[in-house]
């Protein structure tokens, strides 16, 4: 008999909590046989899938090409033993998580694969913080950058009304440096959250010119950079309170 045919899905869990995953996501992991996970994932996760073989394939760094080797290599290989794989990465699979190089080594494998999204942490940041990053009116359009480019070089600009930088928290002093150079004026609100939704998430607001302040706060821990104006609190009664006009008048008595 010709054995099951595998599948690998990526599962986005989300920023934080193990709460924090989409329902779908948690179905995918009850029915996993293998479940492939990152580092920044809630080890609470398990509890979905208690029986499935979990392995830490956490990155160690930005260049480390031989772990990405090895993580393709370990999907492919669960996979063509038939079993049900789930990828497991912290936030949203679709947002600096390496996707494309692992669809690429699993569609070059023939294996079948699904992507089931997650919240992204710069949404987390926005909720945990109540910081809508679109705004009526000033805030159009999102940008979700690494401020870090594959040379390791520190490479922002200005692409959008709001700004979410990632991997950005080891060089805060230079981030800032280079968003004024780019024409960002130097009392730009910037909100810097870590750990966002989970129980020891820190935020702090600055001024584009004083983010550097926020090094020592943040530590080493894995942060956010909230540029623009969608890192503006939002201001009690700021907006005149509109009274409701029914569309249609009311008939003449
Ligand atoms: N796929 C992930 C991003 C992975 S890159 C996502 O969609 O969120 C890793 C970077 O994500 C970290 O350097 C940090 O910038 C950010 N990050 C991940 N989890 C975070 C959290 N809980 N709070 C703030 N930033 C976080």
């Amino acid at each position: 008999m010709a054995k099951p045919a595998g599948s690998v899905t990526f599962v986005g869990a989300g920023p934080g909590a193990a709460d924090c995953i989409t329902v779908r996501g948690a179905r995918c992991l009850e029915r996993a046989d293998v479940v492939l996970h990152d580092a920044l994932t809630d080890p609470a996760l398990r509890l979905w899938a208690p029986k499935a073989l979990w392995v830490h394939v956490g990155k160690r760094g930005y260049r480390d090409s031989t772990v990405q080797t090895e993580i393709n290599a370990l999907m492919i290989k669960h996979a063509l033993a038939g079993a049900r794989v789930v990828r497991l990465k912290g936030g949203d699979p679709s947002v600096f998580g390496r996707l494309e190089e692992e669809l690429q080594a699993l569609r070059a494998a023939g294996i079948d694969t699904e992507v089931v999204p997650g919240v992204t942490a710069a949404l987390a940041a926005a909720a945990a913080t109540q910081r809508p990053l679109t705004r009526r009116g000033s805030g159009r359009s999102v940008s979700f950058a690494t401020a870090v480019t594959e040379s390791g070089a520190l490479n922002p600009g200005r692409h959008a009304d709001t700004e979410v930088f990632y991997m950005a928290g080891a060089r805060l002093h230079e981030l800032s440096r280079r968003l004024q150079a780019a024409g960002w004026p130097a009392d730009t609100p910037v909100q810097v959250v870590s750990r966002a939704l989970w129980p020891d998430q820190i935020a702090s607001d600055h001024a584009l010119s004083d983010l550097a302040a926020a090094s020592v706060l943040h530590g080493g821990r894995p942060a956010v950079v909230t540029v623009g104006v969608g890192a503006a609190p939002v201001a009690a009664n700021s907006l005149p309170v509109e009274r409701h006009q029914p569309s249609v008048p009311s008939p003449e008595p």
